[in-house]
């Protein structure tokens, strides 16, 4: 179970997994792909390959 907020109806849902239609394992990530309640497909991207390096800035 996770959050996210819809891109068609703009509302922050609960997504159970029960929801979840598929994951695919990309070279960006994790992609959770879902139907939101309102019944708009979402994708989600998760995991280790979905972190951003650290942007380091000069002092
Ligand atoms: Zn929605």
């Amino acid at each position: 179970m996770f959050d996210h907020v819809c891109t068609a109806c703009a509302k922050r849902q609960l997504i159970f997994s029960s929801m979840v239609r598929g994951i695919d394992n990309t070279e960006h990530g994790l992609v959770v792909h879902f139907d939101c309640w309102c019944g708009a497909e979402q994708q989600l991207v998760t995991g280790r390959g979905a972190r951003r390096p650290r942007t380091l800035t000069a002092a």
